[in-house]
């Protein structure tokens, strides 16, 4: 089973050199993608620039612009099974780009930006049966902008998070549901809230279509939650804990979120 992560931000040059860009740090993207792997999917991750490494065991496909990140998520979607859309896209691209870097003058200058394609949106609208999670970075009216999203681009599940989540290594989230439904907030590590999402995805998906690894722990916690034990998974992959299993039957326990 597959799935697509977009990460980090991307730039839109106006000359040779200068960009516009965002202080994306692509390090929420990075987190899913790894957990995705290490449970046994296969990961194909398109990554705007960014100083990470490639995580193990994940396809990467790194990209500039918004265009590129388009082209390369149209072109990957198909074969997943379902995509998570942590890219801070650049909604807006000069209208030109010189070919060569723009001299300086005393005048001032107005650069006309024209609208970058929405990936998430396109992916929406071509997904047929797959699994969309994107991510809405809100700073006022979170909510209602959050709920406007989930729907205008189709998505099954919305992350809403605030600028104060950009670069660190800790995120303060809460998911709305295309059921109309928000879970409780949850504040963590990246790498915490990568897992939550990754089993929100494991949810999501069909049976018939999960990892052995996700069957066996959904069979597990259907016989009375006794631990399961993993298959498919990587070697080395740490023991599951129980605090992720609980929750997959019901809302959320306080005390699993730091
Ligand atoms: O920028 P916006 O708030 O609309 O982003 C919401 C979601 O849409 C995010 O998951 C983001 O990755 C995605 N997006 C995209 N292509 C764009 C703009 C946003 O895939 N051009």
């Amino acid at each position: 089973m597959r799935i697509l992560v977009t990460a980090g931000p991307t730039r839109e040059f106006f000359d040779s050199v200068r960009f516009i860009s965002n202080p994306s740090s692509g390090k929420m993207g990075y987190a899913i993608a790894t957990e995705a792997a290490r449970r046994g999917w296969k990961v194909d991750l398109i990554s705007g620039p960014v100083e990470l490494p490639a995580p193990k065991g994940v396809q990467v496909t790194r990209v500039v612009t918004a265009q590129e990140m388009f082209d390369a998520a149209v072109a990957l979607f198909p074969r997943c099974r379902a995509a998570v859309m942590t890219a801070a896209v650049c909604d807006y691209r000069p209208a030109t780009r010189l070919g060569r870097k723009l001299k300086k003058s005393n005048r001032g200058r107005t650069l006309r930006l024209v609208p970058t394609p929405d990936i998430c949106a396109h992916l929406g609208r071509i997904k047929g049966d797959r699994i969309i999670v994107g991510f809405a970075m809100e700073d006022h009216d979170e909510h209602r902008h959050a709920e406007v999203k989930l729907r205008r681009k189709r998505c099954d599940a919305m992350v809403l998070n605030g600028p104060a989540n950009v670069g660190g290594d800790r995120a303060a989230i809460q998911i709305f549901l295309a059921t109309g439904r928000w879970d409780r907030p949850v504040r963590g590590t990246k790498t915490r809230i990568a897992e939550l999402i990754v089993d929100l995805i494991e949810r999501l998906v069909p049976p018939e279509a999960c990892a052995p690894s996700t069957l066996v722990r959904r069979v597990g916690l259907s016989r009375g939650g006794n631990l399961p034990r993993r298959t498919g998974t990587p070697r080395g992959s740490p023991a599951p804990r129980m605090g992720r299993l609980k929750r997959r039957n019901g809302p959320a326990d306080s005390s699993d979120h730091d």
